[in-house]
C-alpha cells in the first residue's frame, strides 16, 4: 500500500480525535464567530507529488482555510434562509460519511440503506401532516426538489397530449402559471427545456401580499380553455412568507386540470404552530411538495425531500428511469432511487434527518418553529417601533423584510447600511428587492438563536442607523 494511505489506517484514532477535537471547539466558539470574513482567500496552491498524510493536511488545512470558515450554522447568520445543524443531525451527518453507503435499493441483494431512507421520509410527512400516498425521497436542496417535482409535472403534461417527453423531448410549449415563484423554480423550467420566460404570471393579491389572486388565476385557467398546465405554488415565498390559497386552489383543482406543485421549502414547517398551521390546510391535495432539511429542520448542508403522490409512480419513472442498465431490473418492480430522481449513485442524506427527528421529536420541531416565529415578530416589533427603520411587509412567520424609510432608501445607502452590519461579522443579513424597494431581509431558523442574540442585532442596527439616516 502507498506509505502515507498505510500511516494513516494505522493513525485511524488519532485522526478521528483531531476532527473531534476541532469539530467540538468549533461548535462551542459558533456564537462569538464572525458571520462573515474579511480575509483574502490564499493563491490556489499546486498538488503535491506525495502525499502529506491527514495530520499534516489538517495543520495545512488550519493554516490556509480554517481561518476563513464563516460562523453559517452560528445563532446570528440570518441571510437567506439558513438553518443550523442540531449535534443529532451532525451525529448522522457524520456517520453517513463513515458507513458510505450508495443508497438506491430497499431490499434484496446488497444494502437495504433506502429503507432507511423510506422510513425517514415517513417521519418527516407524519412530521409535516402529509398523508402516506406520497412518496418521498431526499436530493440536495429544495433546488433539486423543486426540479424532480417539475419534472414529472412535464412528463405528466406531455401524457395528456400521448407524448412521452422523456423519450421524445419537448413537442410542444408547456403551460406553467404561478405568482411568485422562488428563483430555483424558474431555474428548473430552464433546465427542464420548458423556458423560464414561458411562465404565464398570475397575478398577486392586493395590499401588500405576494400570494396568489385566486380570481386572476382562474380567469387565466378560463383562458387555456380546457389545455392542461403546471401549476407552481408558495408555500412561504422568500421575501414575505406569504402563502397561497390551498383550500381555493384545492377547489378548482376539481373543476380544472393542472398538475399541482407547492414549493414549502420552509414554509412547510408552519404546520407546527398552532397560530399558523392553518395556512397549509389542504395542501396535502397537491401533486407534488418540496420541502427543504438544510433550513428549518436544521441539518448541514446539503438536504431537502421531495414528496410525489404515489399515483403519479409511472410517469416518475418514466421521467428518471436509468434504462440503459439492464443489470438494474424492472423499475416498477424493484423499487430504485435510482429510477426515481436525478441522481444515481447518492449518499444516504436521510441519517441525518433520521437521528434529529428521533432526537427531539414532534415537541422538539415545535420549540424551535415556535422561537424562530417569535424572534421574527420581536425584530419586526422593533423595526417598527423606530422612526429611522421600516418594514416593508407585515412579519407573516420567521422572516423580517426591512428598510430604511426614504428619502434615506435609494438602494446604494440601504445596501452600504447593510454591508456595514454584516462587516461587523456579528450579523449577517441578506439583500433584496421587494415591490421595486430595495430591502434587507433576516431570516430566521435557527435553534441556537435567542433573545440575546435579537438584542445584540437591535443595539447594531440602532448603533450604525445615524450614519445612514
Ligand atoms: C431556499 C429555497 C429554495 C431553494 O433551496 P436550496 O436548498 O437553496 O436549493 C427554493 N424555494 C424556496 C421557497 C426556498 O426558500
Amino acid at each position: 500500500m502507498n506509505k502515507q494511505l498505510q500511516e494513516d489506517l494505522s493513525s485511524l484514532e488519532k485522526i478521528m480525535q483531531l476532527v473531534s477535537e476541532q469539530g467540538l471547539s468549533y461548535l462551542k466558539q459558533l456564537a462569538e464567530r464572525p458571520v462573515s470574513t474579511t480575509i483574502e482567500a490564499p493563491t490556489p496552491a499546486g498538488m503535491p507529488g506525495k502525499g502529506l498524510g491527514t495530520i499534516e493536511t489538517l495543520k495545512k488545512f488550519n493554516d490556509r482555510w480554517e481561518p476563513a470558515m464563516v460562523a453559517a450554522s452560528g445563532p446570528r447568520y440570518w441571510g437567506f434562509v439558513t438553518g443550523g445543524t442540531t449535534p443529532a443531525s451532525i451525529a448522522g451527518d457524520w456517520l453517513t460519511t463513515i458507513y458510505d453507503q450508495n443508497t438506491q435499493s430497499a431490499k434484496g441483494d446488497g444494502d437495504i440503506s433506502a429503507a432507511i431512507e423510506l422510513e425517514t421520509t415517513g417521519l418527516l410527512r407524519e412530521l409535516l401532516g402529509l398523508p402516506d400516498i406520497f412518496l418521498g425521497g431526499f436530493v440536495t436542496g429544495a433546488t433539486m426538489s423543486n426540479f424532480t417535482c417539475l419534472a414529472v409535472a412535464r412528463q405528466w403534461l406531455g401524457q395528456q397530449s400521448g407524448n412521452d417527453i422523456a423519450k421524445e423531448g419537448l413537442t410542444q410549449k408547456m403551460k406553467v402559471l404561478t405568482a411568485t415563484p422562488h428563483s430555483s423554480s424558474i431555474k428548473s423550467l430552464a433546465l427542464l427545456g420548458m423556458g423560464s420566460s414561458n411562465i404565464l404570471p398570475v397575478n398577486t393579491m392586493e395590499g401588500n401580499r405576494e400570494a396568489i389572486d385566486i380570481k386572476d388565476l382562474e380567469t387565466q385557467i378560463r383562458q387555456l380553455n380546457g389545455a392542461p398546465f403546471i401549476l407552481i405554488s408558495s408555500a412561504g415565498t422568500v421575501n414575505t412568507v406569504d402563502f397561497d390559497d390551498f383550500s381555493a386552489i384545492a377547489a378548482l383543482r376539481k373543476q380544472y386540470h393542472f398538475w399541482w406543485h407547492i414549493d414549502a421549502a420552509f414554509g412547510g414547517f408552519a404546520i407546527l404552530s398552532d397560530a399558523h398551521k392553518h395556512l397549509l390546510k389542504d395542501w396535502e391535495q397537491a401533486d407534488s411538495i418540496t420541502v427543504d432539511c438544510h433550513k428549518w429542520l436544521n441539518v448541514p448542508y446539503e438536504n431537502a425531500a421531495f414528496f410525489i403522490k404515489d399515483q403519479h409512480r409511472l410517469l416518475q419513472v418514466s421521467t428518471f428511469q436509468n434504462s440503459n442498465a439492464p443489470y438494474l431490473g424492472d423499475p416498477l418492480e424493484n423499487f430504485n432511487y435510482l429510477n426515481l430522481l436525478p441522481e444515481n449513485s447518492r449518499r444516504l442524506k436521510a441519517l441525518p434527518v433520521w437521528f434529529t427527528l428521533n432526537a427531539y421529536g414532534r415537541e422538539g420541531y415545535r420549540y424551535i418553529v415556535e422561537n424562530s416565529i417569535r424572534q421574527a415578530h420581536d425584530l419586526g416589533a422593533f423595526i417598527q417601533s423606530q422612526p429611522g427603520l421600516c418594514l416593508l411587509a407585515p412579519v407573516r412567520l420567521n422572516t423580517v423584510c426591512f428598510s430604511l424609510p426614504a428619502p434615506a432608501n435609494d438602494t446604494e445607502n440601504v445596501m452600504a447600511f447593510l454591508s456595514a452590519l454584516n462587516k461587523t461579522g456579528k450579523i449577517f443579513m441578506s439583500p433584496t428587492h421587494y415591490k421595486g424597494q430595495p430591502g434587507i431581509r433576516a431570516a430566521f431558523v435557527n435553534f441556537r438563536t435567542t433573545e440575546k442574540d435579537v438584542a445584540l442585532v437591535k443595539e447594531l442596527l440602532l448603533h450604525l442607523l445615524p450614519l445612514y439616516t
